[in-house]
C-alpha cells in the first residue's frame, strides 16, 4: 500500500520558494485553518497578506476522511454534562453555524470540490452505544436540532453488520479537502495573497510593536501582525501553546480501497464506535476508513510521525470485514497517517495570544473541516475589530485557559 494519502492524488499548489519580506500579516500554515484564514481577510479588506508552509503535504488537512460534521468532539450527552444544558445548545447550533459557512464559500465562490450536504450516520456497534445514541437523539430533538434513529435492520439493509442502531443527520455533509484548500488558495491568489512554501518558521515575538518572525535558513522578518494556524504544531514555534499546553499532538489513520465493483450503499460520512472509526465511500467509489487508534498502547499520542503504523492498518481492515457486508475482494490501495490537535478544552482556540499582534486560530480535534474554515472567520472579525458572538469570546479564548 501508498503512504500517500488519496486526497493527495490531486496536486497541492504550491507557493514561491524567494525568501520572505517583511509585510503586514503574515499567516504560518497553508491547510484549510491557514488559506480560510487569508481568505476571510480578504473578504474584510486586508490586502496585504503573506502565507507560508514549511510542509503542506503534511498536513493534516488533506489526509482526512472528508466530513464535515455538526457538533464537537463530544456527544451531546457528553457536552450537557460538562457545560450544562444552555451552553452545550449554543455551542450545538455554533456547529451548525460553522458547517453552514464551509456551504456558503462553496456557493459564494462556485467551487467545484466534490461538495455534497448529504448527511452523516453514527453506528452503535455495542449495545450500550446504542443506549447512549437514543439518549443524545432525544436531547437533541428535545432542544430542536434534527437527528433521527436508525434501526438496526435498517443499518443490516444499508450493507452493515454487527451493529446496533444509529442516528442520521441529515445537514452534514462532505468535500475533497485538497480541491477545497486550492480553490480557496486560487481564490486568494488571484485576489493578491504572497504565497512561500518550505518556510519553517522556528519563532514569533512582539519587539517595537512589530512581530519579528524568524525563519529556519532565512533573515528575520517584520510584520505588524501574525497568525499561527498550524493546529498541531504550533508548540512548536510558539511558547505560548506550549507553556499552556493548548494542544496535544496525536496520530490519525486511514486506509482507503481499490474501486469497488458494487456501489457503496452508504457513501456519506459515517462512523462507528463514538467515532473512533469513521469512513465515506469516495466519488470512484473506494472504501475510506480511518481511526481505531483507541485500540493501540497510548491510543497514538503525542507524536509528529506521519509513519503509518502497521497495526493500526491491520485492525483498520479488519475492522471493515467485521462491519460492512461486502461480499467482494476489498483490496486496500493506500494507507496513511496524518497528526491532529486534541485541543485541551475540545474547542478551537481563535483570537491573540501572548500579544495583541499575535493570533491563532487552531485547536480542531477531529472536526478541522468545518471548524478551520468557520473559526478563521471569527478570526477575520477579531482582526477587523468587529464583534464576535460572546460564546466565541469566552469558549474559544486562547487566553481564557489555564
Ligand atoms: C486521519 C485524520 C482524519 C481526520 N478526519 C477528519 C474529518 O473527517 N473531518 C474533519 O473535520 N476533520 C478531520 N480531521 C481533522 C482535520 O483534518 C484537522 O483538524 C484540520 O485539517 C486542521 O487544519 P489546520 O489547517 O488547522 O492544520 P493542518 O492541516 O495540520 O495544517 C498546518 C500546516 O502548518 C504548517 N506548519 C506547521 N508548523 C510550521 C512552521 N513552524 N512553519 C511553517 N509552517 C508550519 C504545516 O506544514 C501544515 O501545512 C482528521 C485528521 C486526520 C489526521
Amino acid at each position: 500500500t501508498m503512504s500517500k494519502p488519496y486526497w493527495l492524488e490531486v496536486p497541492l499548489i504550491e507557493g514561491s520558494k524567494d525568501k520572505v519580506k517583511d509585510g503586514e500579516i503574515l499567516i504560518v500554515g497553508s491547510g484549510l485553518a491557514g488559506v480560510s484564514t487569508a481568505y476571510w481577510l480578504q473578504q474584510k479588506g486586508f490586502t496585504d497578506l503573506t502565507l507560508v508552509d514549511h510542509q503542506a503535504s503534511e498536513a493534516a488537512s488533506f489526509r482526512n476522511c472528508g466530513h464535515i460534521l455538526y457538533g464537537t468532539v463530544e456527544s451531546m450527552l457528553a457536552m450537557v454534562a460538562l457545560h450544562g444544558q444552555d451552553v452545550a445548545k449554543d455551542l450545538w447550533q455554533l456547529s451548525i453555524d460553522i458547517c453552514h459557512e464551509v456551504r456558503d464559500t462553496v456557493k459564494r465562490e462556485n467551487l467545484s470540490v466534490d461538495y455534497k450536504q448529504d448527511g452523516y450516520l453514527v453506528i452503535a456497534v455495542e449495545e450500550s452505544e446504542n443506549q447512549e445514541i437514543l439518549r443524545s437523539i432525544e436531547l437533541l430533538n428535545r432542544y430542536g436540532f434534527q437527528s433521527d434513529y436508525v434501526e438496526k435492520k435498517e443499518l443490516e439493509k444499508k450493507g452493515f453488520r454487527e451493529v446496533f442502531g444509529g442516528r442520521f443527520e441529515a445537514g452534514s455533509a462532505q468535500a475533497h479537502p485538497t480541491k477545497f484548500r486550492n480553490d480557496l488558495l486560487k481564490i486568494c491568489l488571484d485576489r493578491g495573497l504572497k504565497y512561500f512554501s518550505k518556510v519553517k518558521v522556528l519563532a514569533m515575538d512582539e519587539n517595537n510593536s512589530k512581530v519579528e518572525i524568524r525563519i529556519d535558513g532565512q533573515a528575520t522578518v517584520r510584520y505588524e501582525a501574525a497568525v499561527i494556524a498550524a493546529n498541531a504544531y504550533s508548540p512548536l514555534l510558539s511558547d505560548f501553546f506550549a507553556k499552556h499546553r493548548l494542544v496535544e499532538p496525536f496520530r490519525g489513520q486511514i486506509i482507503c480501497s481499490k474501486p469497488l465493483k458494487k456501489k457503496l450503499p452508504v457513501a456519506y460520512p459515517h462512523s462507528f464506535d463514538h467515532g473512533y472509526e469513521y469512513a465515506i465511500g469516495t466519488e470512484d467509489n473506494r472504501l475510506m476508513l480511518g481511526g481505531w487508534r483507541n485500540n493501540t498502547p497510548g491510543g497514538e499520542t503525542g507524536t509528529y510521525d506521519i509513519t503509518p503504523n502497521p497495526m493500526v492498518e491491520k485492525g483498520l481492515a479488519e475492522f471493515a470485514a467485521k462491519h460492512y457486508a461486502i461480499d467482494e475482494e476489498i483490496i486496500w490501495e493506500y494507507s496513511w497517517s496524518g497528526i491532529m490537535a486534541a485541543s485541551k478544552t475540545g474547542f478551537p482556540f481563535i483570537g491573540p495570544i501572548d500579544s495583541q499582534r499575535i493570533f491563532t486560530v487552531s485547536g480542531f480535534t477531529g472536526h478541522g473541516f468545518s471548524w478551520a474554515h468557520g473559526s478563521a472567520k471569527y478570526l477575520a472579525k477579531i482582526m477587523a475589530g468587529e464583534p464576535i458572538p460572546e460564546l466565541v469570546a469566552r469558549q474559544f479564548n486562547p487566553r481564557l485557559v489555564r
